[in-house]
């Protein structure tokens, strides 16, 4: 089986599908793997190692997808790109097809057995490949460290011959993989940790990492464990709460989101015009429209005072871990199609029938 890593083409992207560590035991699983030069550059993976794992290096990215079975991605390629590829290769990564109507059709066109990777079942088995939460734990992480850096405040608690210095209170709106990231990271720069979520189960996550649940008095605890849907009378309450409590926050870190719809908004412009001057709000909803209203994506805006920074694709401004990560998940997504050194399907393993796209291949 021949698998081809093309350059990422996506701007600002530095991640690589495939690390010299992953390629090493693609090619002990008994793959050819062919690297376009230079695509480990923005994540620090230099040709020379890809080389060194057995891996052959080609010129162009059209060298290296044009006789895969199986090409490999962070980002969905260009269609371009996609059309260069064989009629029936297999490709994987984070391609989200339902969001980009031209790369789903040219997927479609070129009878690409697409895996996106975001749509894999999040079962205990699909951990090891599971990219959202590896990519969303560099994010959160990310995400503080922005917040930090954009404060002007120390975020632990200083005794000094200057006086105290009081420690920030941090406030972590979702506690998924990201936001339970942020908590822990918050929490080792020293800073105060509130975190809130409509799952009350997240509450002993949040406080195993030292963190203080947010109680805004509303719980949305239903049948199940499930959240039920809040009253309106029930959500103004909860709005009027959290519009108090941010008036003593000094960093907002948002993570809130429901997957395949666009973020909850959660923090309103009335909410921010009542906060500290020299707060932040570091908003990583901020690519599916952002936790805050005033989110602008990929910028950072200053509502009097309070700063509100939408940054894009954290996950790549740590590229180096992030791609040890992806390429990891990646490779043991890809072990489920190998047999024997060859391609093979295994429609039974729910795995692949429940994350192809858009369906089984025929045959
Ligand atoms: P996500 O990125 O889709 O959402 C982030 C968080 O936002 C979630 O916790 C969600 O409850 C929360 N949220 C949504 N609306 C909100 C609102 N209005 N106010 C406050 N919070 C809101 O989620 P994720 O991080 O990808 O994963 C969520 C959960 O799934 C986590 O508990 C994670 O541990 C679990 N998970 C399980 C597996 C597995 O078992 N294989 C794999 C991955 C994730």
């Amino acid at each position: 089986v021949t698998i081809g890593i093309a350059r990422e083409s996506a701007p600002g992207e530095r991640r690589v599908a495939a690390t010299p560590e992953t390629c090493r035991k693609l090619v002990a699983a008994g793959a050819v793997v062919r690297v376009e030069r230079g695509l480990g550059d923005g994540a620090h993976f230099p040709d020379a190692a890809y080389a060194d794992a057995g891996a052959e290096l080609v010129g162009s990215g059209a060298e290296a997808l044009g006789q895969a079975d199986i090409a490999l991605c962070v980002q969905a390629p260009e269609p371009a790109a996609i059309a260069a590829l064989r009629q029936g290769a297999v490709l994987v990564g984070s391609l989200h097809p339902d969001a980009d109507p031209a790369r789903a059709e040219a997927l479609r066109a070129n009878g690409i057995v697409a895996f996106p990777l975001e749509r894999l079942p999040r079962t205990t088995r699909a951990q090891a490949m599971d990219i959202l939460s590896s990519q969303a734990g560099m994010a959160g992480y990310k995400a503080v460290l922005i917040g930090a850096q954009l404060a002007p405040r120390f975020f632990p608690m200083l005794t000094t011959a200057a006086g105290t210095i009081r420690p920030s209170k941090v406030l972590v709106v979702g506690a998924g993989v990201a936001g339970l990231q942020a908590v822990a990271t918050a929490r080792r720069l020293g800073a105060q940790v509130e975190c809130f979520d409509v799952r009350p189960e997240t509450s002993e996550q949040i406080e195993s990492l030292g963190g203080k649940f947010l109680d805004l008095g509303v719980s949305a605890a239903g049948e199940g464990g499930y959240a039920r849907q809040l009253t309106d009378a029930e959500r103004a309450e909860q709005q009027r709460r959290l519009g108090e409590h941010l008036k003593g926050i000094d960093v907002i870190v948002c993570t809130a989101a429901v997957p395949g719809r666009p973020a909850p908004k959660i923090i309103s412009a009335a909410m921010v015009a009542g906060m500290k001057p020299g707060s932040v709000i570091v908003d990583l909803a901020a690519e599916t429209g952002g936790n805050c209203e005033l989110t602008q994506p990929g910028e950072t805006v200053d509502h009097g005072g309070v700063l509100v920074a939408g940054p894009l694709n954290l996950a790549s401004s740590g590229a180096l871990h992030a791609s040890e990560m992806y390429a990891r998940n990646v490779f043991n997504f890809v072990s489920l199609l190998l047999k024997d050194g060859a391609l093979a399907f295994d429609w039974e393993d729910e795995l692949l029938a429940k994350t192809v796209w858009p369906e089984r291949p025929a045959g």
